[in-house]
């Protein structure tokens, strides 16, 4: 027999930062029939599942974090993996959240029904729960990517991904391979380099990669941090201004001012050929696309640690992985004890099936229709469904005012629904493609379309020539949007 579901006025799903900051924004707001709905065992989403050694963010913490919700305690100028999932314990803890989380709830599907309309969510244990809506926050990297390479399942040794960090086995003395050349790889690799028998780097494209101006913050900056939340605020604000100003020019309007990427690029060389002495070496590091196609990174160790005497940098593509290690195409196999796969995650893939009016399946119709999305957010069709983020959702370089924004919107739609007495909202179809065509055009004069880009194999271009997942606006712009954005809506 079916247990009876679970009913809520809100069902949230996922539980890292994006799924906490909506739990809030209800709560504030008077909505206290919510419930949070995850597949681990703790909050924190990508910070808990990414534990690899080196693990930490590549934007500053003050910057990567709630606004609203500063932390006097971060370590160092750019905080570490642990701190991140410690600070979304530590949100959960101070917002009573616990009691509305279901951890171990893997969700596999939510169903419209048009004739309640509310929504059904399943979990993979058959546990359903029943809302009038649903808010997803289910990330951007939630979905290890399994390369497709021959013979992945071969392999007799020890084969482990960045985002499933095996902790009880060591690499220290081992013949280790890493795949991947990504912001991931670019931090474990010098940190696991020291301690192996060998370490054999596949690289199939180079990033670009900047130095790391970081620093231990000191014991009397946290104090004043603690005792005036004002001043991290100012702090805040200048790094989230310095970044937007970046990306703007760099990324957003990089057709009218390519010479700024040009100059980034002679300034990462630069860099490079600072770090590396062996011009072979370097020339393999170099990237032939142009900066800011892909995501580059930071880092001070990454480049030197190709020097080392027990590290090999491997261009010739894998031909297969077999059960004794990695075949590359000119037919040499490399005999391994670990093989890592930071091999990166299925960008916005959708990891569990949503199904609008009709039973329509939201990623077949993006699959075939092109993402979109009103104002990042909500999809026609799919009412009193809300993502955080959606296609052409993520404003900037910081993901907590993405993921602000979206449900600070979300909340304040579901809040005006049960103020107004209305039990459907939709996005509306001519405000939705009004959106969609004012980010494709703006996405024109983005670096994703520049020439440079051709040879750069980049995720933010998919299938369709599309780069949906930016939306091409500073957070000023998106939320002066937002302000607006309940008239795109139909209510009934
Ligand atoms: P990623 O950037 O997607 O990199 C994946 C790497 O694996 C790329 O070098 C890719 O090569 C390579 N690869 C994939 N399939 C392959 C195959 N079949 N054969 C050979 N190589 C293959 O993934 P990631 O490093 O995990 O980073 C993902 C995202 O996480 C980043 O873009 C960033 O947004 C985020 N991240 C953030 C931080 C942070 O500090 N905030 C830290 C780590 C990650 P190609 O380039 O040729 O595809």
């Amino acid at each position: 027999m079916t247990p009876t579901p679970e009913r809520h006025h809100v069902v949230i799903i996922g539980a890292g930062f994006g799924g906490l900051g909506a739990g809030i924004k209800l709560a504030a707001k008077g909505i206290d029939d919510f419930v949070l709905l995850d597949r681990g065992d703790e909050v924190g989403g990508t910070w808990r599942e990414n534990t690899y050694p080196g693990v930490e963010a590549d934007i500053p913490a003050v910057h990567y974090s709630y606004g609203h919700l500063p932390n006097a305690k971060w370590s160092s100028a750019f905080a570490p993996g642990s701190e991140l999932f410690a600070y979304a314990r530590d949100i959960a803890d101070r917002f009573e959240l616990r009691p509305k989380i279901r951890f171990g709830t893997e969700v596999v599907s939510a169903a419209y029904d048009e004739a309640t309309r509310e929504w059904t969510v399943t979990a993979e244990d058959g546990t359903q729960f029943v809302s009038r809506f649903v808010i997803s926050c289910h990330g951007a990297l939630s979905i290890p990517s399994r390369p497709d390479i021959p013979g992945l399942d071969d392999f007799e040794g020890k084969m482990m991904a960045t985002q499933r960090w095996d902790h009880s086995y060591s690499v220290a003395g081992k013949r280790v391979a890493v795949i991947g050349t990504g912001a991931s790889a670019l931090q474990v690799i010098p940190t696991i380099a020291p301690e192996t028998a060998h370490l054999t780097v596949y690289q199939r494209t180079p990033i670009w990669v900047m130095p790391k101006v970081n620093f231990a913050v000191p014991g009397a900056l946290q104090k004043v941090f603690e005792t005036l939340p004002l001043s991290q605020k100012i702090v805040r604000n200048i790094v989230s201004s310095t970044t937007a100003a970046a990306e703007t020019v760099a990324v957003t309007h990089n057709k009218r001012l390519p010479f700024v990427t040009k100059g980034v690029a002679q300034l990462a060389t630069a860099f490079l050929k600072s770090q590396v002495k062996d011009p072979a070496l370097r020339e393999k590091l170099t990237p032939t696309y142009g900066f800011g196609c892909k995501r580059p990174s930071m880092s001070n160790t990454y480049f030197s640690t190709f020097e080392r005497d027990n590290v090999t940098l491997e261009t010739t593509g894998i031909e297969r992985i077999t059960s004794k290690g990695i075949r590359t195409v000119d037919g040499n196999e490399v005999e391994l004890d670990t093989i890592i796969l930071a091999t990166g995650f299925k960008i916005f893939g959708l990891s569990y099936r949503i199904a609008g009016v009709d039973g329509v399946d939201l990623e077949s119709q993006w699959d075939e229709q092109r993402l979109a999305s009103y104002e990042g957010v909500a999809v026609p069709g799919f009412p009193n469904f809300f993502l955080a983020p959606g296609p052409y959702g993520v404003i900037g370089f910081s993901w907590f005012d993405t993921i602000d924004i979206c449900v600070s919107h979300a909340v304040d739609m579901i809040a005006q629904a049960d103020a107004d007495g209305v039990t459907r909202i939709e996005a509306d179809s001519a405000a939705t493609a009004k959106f969609v065509k004012k980010m494709r055009k703006r996405v024109e004069n983005t670096v994703f379309m520049s020439p440079s880009c051709n040879n750069s194999n980049t995720y933010y271009l998919n299938k369709h020539g599309d780069a949906p997942y930016l939306r091409p606006e500073t957070i000023v712009e998106a939320k002066f949007a937002m302000r607006s954005a309940a008239k795109g809506y139909v209510r009934a």
